[in-house]
């Protein structure tokens, strides 16, 4: 049987082991975390990515956590509501279809799916790759070597695998010009399945609650050059934003007030990963690793699950010979991995409009959204390219 080692417990990672099982495969998971983690912003299944859930068997648990956020309200510097709208308005009124819930969530839901067939091993992480024509010999920093019929790097934005096997991730990770922090914040303005956010040039400061929960996902964004910032120094990421947001209206003083104090503060730039190739012999990268499409796209989550279920039914049909299935899932994929990626300028230009001017016509396209929904009959750009695939039937 052919034995896959994927690095990274998240979304892809799990998704993966599960059709890796499906298809006859073995799978083991290397985790750095000590565990999967729960809760966490809110993130999108849709297009054909409800379908590969519904296939996994797992679609009602997925709706049974969906979000249900009901309005998305855009304020000013003194907290007036100036447009209000259904989001399903604006991602193609599929929101009937589509389903949205908290990141960690959707881990849960993948990880209880999968750990009983599944090794998982926590709090550990590959250190080197040795590929050889019996496999991968592959050393990890807690536990003993071992070796692999192949290896697929699961494990991000800032994948170990891709640095390991294709090189720095500067020749891979592109600066799409902003910046973002995400973290939990009190759900002091009791929102109710709702969301909130508030512009000034090339900014935004967004709440999201999580159904009625009593803590809210604050996003922070703003557009800038590549900024110099140390991974581990959270204080230093803190005040990047401190800085940048120092000023601006609405419930932005208090919200940085509670920035320094939240556990699960996250700061980044964002980028897209575009790689000329994925696999490379007994080696493939898979979700954010291998084609992160930025959260503009709204499709990083989508991704991942449609291309775990591609990389293992072409492994399958390949008799598990990576030098044929590997090819085969790019070459299957990429166009569709291409049309997702190529949403964040849109993304970019509703999320943080970058004048004064763009944000009125933001707000403007917002209050025709429901009748331009009904009008194009829900197949908006991103409705488009998120079912612009036919999953094979493997
Ligand atoms: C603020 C924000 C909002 C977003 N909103 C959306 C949205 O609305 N819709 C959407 O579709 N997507 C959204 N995304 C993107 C989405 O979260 C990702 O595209 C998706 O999670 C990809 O999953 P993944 O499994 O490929 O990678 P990740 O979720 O990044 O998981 C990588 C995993 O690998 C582990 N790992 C890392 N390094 C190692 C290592 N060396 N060894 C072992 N394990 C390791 C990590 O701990 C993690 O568990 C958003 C992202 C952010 C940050």
């Amino acid at each position: 049987m052919t034995t896959v080692l994927i690095s990274g417990a998240s979304i892809a990672g799990p998704a993966l082991a599960h059709w890796l099982r499906v298809r006859g495969m073995t799978p083991t998971v290397v985790e750095r975390a000590g565990a999967v983690r729960s809760g966490g912003y809110p993130i999108d299944v849709r297009g054909v990515a409800i379908e590969v859930a519904d296939r996994m068997g797992v679609l009602p648990q997925l709706r049974a956590a969906h979000v249900a956020t009901s309005a998305l309200h855009v304020v000013d510097a003194a907290g007036r509501r100036r447009v209000s709208i259904a989001p399903g308005a604006v991602s193609g009124g599929a929101e009937a279809h589509d389903v949205e819930l908290p990141r960690g969530e959707l881990t849960s839901i993948l990880y209880e799916l999968t750990r009983n067939d599944v090794e998982y091993v926590f709090g550990d992480t590959m250190t080197a790759l040795h590929e050889h024509d019996g496999g991968v010999d592959v050393e990890f920093a807690n536990g003993p070597s071992r070796t692999f019929d192949l290896v697929v790097g699961t494990d991000g934005v800032h994948s170990t695998t891709r640095r390991l096997v294709f090189g720095p991730a500067a020749d891979y990770q592109h600066h799409l010009g902003y910046h973002f922090a995400a973290f939990t914040v009190p759900n002091h303005l009791g929102l109710d399945h709702e969301a909130v956010l508030h512009n000034v040039p090339g900014k935004i400061v967004a709440i999201n609650a999580v159904r009625t929960s009593p803590e809210v996902t604050a996003l922070f964004a703003m557009a800038s050059p590549e900024l110099a910032f140390d991974d581990r120094d959270l204080d230093q990421q803190r005040q990047l934003i401190e800085e940048a947001f120092t000023g601006v209206g609405w419930e932005t003083p208090r919200l940085l007030k509670a920035m320094w104090e939240a556990p699960d503060f996250y700061f980044d730039s964002v980028g897209q990963v575009l790689m000329p190739g994925w696999t490379r012999g007994r080696v493939a990268l898979l979700g954010d690793a291998a084609f992160a499409p930025s959260f503009l796209s709204g499709q990083g989550t989508s991704l991942a699950l449609v291309g775990a279920y591609v990389l293992a039914g072409e492994l399958a049909a390949a008799g598990g010979d990576p030098a044929v299935g590997l090819p085969a899932y790019e070459e299957r994929l990429r166009p569709f991995v291409g049309r997702n990626q190529a949403l964040v300028a849109e993304g970019a230009g509703t999320l943080i409009p970058a004048t004064r001017g763009k944000i009125w016509l933001r707000n403007q396209m917002f209050r025709l959204a429901p009748l331009l929904g009904r009008l194009s009959r829900g197949t908006t750009p991103i409705e488009r390219a998120a079912n612009s695939f036919t999953l094979p039937a493997y």
